[in-house]
């Protein structure tokens, strides 16, 4: 199986189990997000502990990269701080972002997140990919 195969598999099991997507009834915030360019919603409930993340759900409908992508972020932010957050989210970003190389060995640093290296070919879907995130940062802004 060829990397890019793998990275399929990973990316399509996530879109049909998607992690996290019991709804949170004890929610601190919560935001939801849409990218109109493709039909993508996405929305995002918290648990915050001080300004670590205790519990997430992250629901939605649209295209497999959105979410995807979402229940990739839920999986990974459980327990992480703000800024370890905000680490994450740039890692991502950087990935995604042309001019900077892939992860050497592939799967060191974001885990599954990484199967979604390959948008970075189709500009158009970065948003798709990234729309958990801004949702993420609405629903945390002001809070900490
Ligand atoms: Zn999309």
């Amino acid at each position: 199986m060829s990397l890019e195969q793998l990275y399929r598999e990973v990316i399509l099991d996530h879109y049909r189990n998607p992690r996290h997507s019991e709804p949170l009834n004890n929610a601190d915030s919560r935001s939801e997000g849409v990218n109109p360019m493709c039909g993508d919603e996405v929305a995002v409930a918290i648990e915050l502990n001080d300004d670590h993340i205790t519990d997430v759900s992250v629901t939605g409908k649209g295209c497999s990269i959105s979410q995807a992508s979402g229940s990739m972020m839920a999986e990974a932010i459980v327990g992480l701080s703000k800024g370890e957050r905000e680490e994450l989210a740039e890692k991502f970003k950087g990935m995604l972002s042309s001019d900077v190389p892939l992860p050497d060995p592939p799967g060191s640093t974001l885990g599954d997140m990484e199967s979604l290296a390959g948008v970075r070919e189709y500009p158009v879907r970065i948003k798709c990919a990234l729309l958990p995130w801004t949702t993420l940062a609405e629903a945390t802004n002001g809070r900490h």
